[in-house]
């Protein structure tokens, strides 16, 4: 039987990142994935592929529609879907194949395969064994269902079939308005689809911050999204290449009939750890299946980790990747920590949101002190120039020691911007800090200054 120093099953960015740490920590390390291609949910069917066809779609929504104000005139604008899909395939390829090379760069070996865990520290895949010091299981998740909508990909679409079609649907319901359900929304009705968001909740991204969300909300209706809030889908019926869709409205308590030509169920994910059999090794599992892990990551059993998507915390891949750099300088005995309340979160939407730290809610529950500080896009210069002033930049901070204790930016660039509140916060800078600091100009950026200095001082110079 192979021996390992360590053994992770899943390649996504947990795993990947893990395999790769631990490889340049000098580690004999294999990886096992059930996918022919590396990266995981992330890089083949989730984050990179639904950005590319964010951006795809946003530059022919453009070019179709805001660009006449800058002096460029276009006379016809054709869709090649098929084109617009090849270009993400190409993307997904290349930034998997880039996987494969740094694990041969990095002295990864990989093995394609379904893991099962056989015993304690041995690994059976494609019938064969391997025996590894410590195990890391990173196997991700997967859409949730409802018990009256399953998923075919033909009618009723997680986000893998969605990020696939091969026509426009007309008609478009997406069940959950969550990040994945407005980004992929956003895509098919910028290509011209008629999209209806159906949510369960009074609200869309319910962890969003409620001025940033109101706007949010506002803009996306501007652009054609209907929206079906406080609805309940009671059942779905295929019917003549139609979805009838029955909705319960909890407000007013009434059931109304839709008509849909595909339907895109996005209402959250689910822990993937079932087929690997951890309960032979009494893996304990936690709240809604997740897999119970201390603070060093260790799973109920000695020298097997969990990290990413099937532990609690935010399904993002860089909380996931952040996690697998960590458990690496656990188990070669650093001190390895990831600071959750500095974890970005970004809507890659038009506008784009992004945030990081608590919203003004969550410091009212927690009763902690804060000022604010908001700066308008529409007085900014940069966004002026952009023709583009939808938005603002959002700060919280502590009254007494000024601390940045949230940050919230909606409009274009909201998710690179935040990086900076990201670093403010894990160095423990105060809005003041931020205020005083020389920013670019004319950069968006300048309005993190702006709003930081509205925090700290109750004023700034362009607003
Ligand atoms: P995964 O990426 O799911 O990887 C798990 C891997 O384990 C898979 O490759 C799978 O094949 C393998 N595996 C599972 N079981 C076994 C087994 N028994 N044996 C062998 N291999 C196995 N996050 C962001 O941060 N930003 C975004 O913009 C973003 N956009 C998204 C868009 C969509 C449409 C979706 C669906 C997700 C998006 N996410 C985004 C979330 C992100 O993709 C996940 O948080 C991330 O991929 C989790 O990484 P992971 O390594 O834990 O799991």
């Amino acid at each position: 039987m192979e021996k390992y120093d360590l053994i992770v099953i899943g390649g996504g960015p947990a795993g990947y990142v893990a395999s790769i740490c631990a490889a340049q920590a000098g580690l004999k390390v294999v990886c096992v994935d059930k996918n022919k291609n590396l990266g995981g949910t992330c890089l083949n069917v989730g984050c990179i592929p639904s950005k590319r066809l964010l951006y795809s779609s946003k530059v022919y929504k453009n070019i179709n529609e805001n660009i006449n104000n800058h002096g460029v005139e276009v006379s016809s604008v054709k869709l090649n879907l098929k084109k617009m899909m090849t270009g993400k395939e190409e993307t997904v390829n290349k930034l998997t194949k880039g996987i494969d090379f740094l694990f041969k760069k990095n002295n990864v070996k990989r093995i394609l395969g379904v893991a099962e865990i056989d015993k304690n520290k041995v690994v059976k895949v494609n019938k064969n064994k391997i025996y590894g010091d410590n195990i890391i299981l990173a196997t991700g998740s997967f859409s949730k269902e409802l018990p009256q909508i399953k998923i075919d990909e033909k009618y009723i679409l997680s986000s893998t079939g969605a990020l696939s079609l091969k026509k426009v649907p007309k008609n478009l319901a997406v069940i959950g308005g969550g990040y994945i359900g407005l980004e992929l929304g956003s895509v098919w009705s910028r290509l011209g689809s008629n999209v209806t968001i159906i949510e369960y909740l009074d609200t869309i991204v319910p962890s969003m911050d409620k001025d940033i969300s109101k706007i949010f909300l506002n803009e996306l209706k501007k652009q054609g999204l209907k929206f079906e809030l406080s609805n309940e889908v009671v059942s779905s019926k295929i019917s003549k290449e139609n979805i009838i869709l029955k909705l319960k409205d909890l407000k007013l308590k009434k059931v109304n009939s839709f008509n849909f030509d595909k339907v895109l169920l996005a209402i959250g994910r689910n822990p993937s750890t079932s087929g690997m059999q951890l309960e032979k090794l009494g893996i304990k599992l936690g709240k809604n299946g997740y897999i119970d892990v201390n603070q060093f990551y260790e799973t109920s059993v000695k020298d097997i980790y969990a990290i990413g998507d099937i532990i609690m915390g935010p399904m993002l891949a860089h909380k996931a990747s952040a996690e697998a750099q960590a458990v690496i300088d656990i188990i070669i005995g650093k001190k390895g920590q990831v600071n959750y309340s500095a974890i970005p979160a970004v809507i890659y939407t038009n506008p784009e949101v992004a945030w990081v730290g608590k919203n003004q809610s969550e410091l009212d529950v927690l009763n902690i002190d804060y000022n604010i500080g908001k700066f308008e896009f529409s007085s900014n210069s940069r966004s002026k120039v952009h023709e583009n002033t939808i938005g603002m930049v959002k700060v919280l901070s502590d009254t007494k020691s000024k601390r940045i204790l949230g940050a919230h930016i909606i409009g274009e660039n909201a998710g690179e911007m935040i990086g900076e509140f990201v670093v403010a916060m894990e160095l423990g800078a105060s809005a003041e800090d931020l205020a005083l600091i020389c920013h670019a100009h004319p950069t968006l950026s300048e309005s993190i200054k702006e709003a930081s200095s509205i925090s700290a001082f109750g004023k700034t110079v362009h607003m």
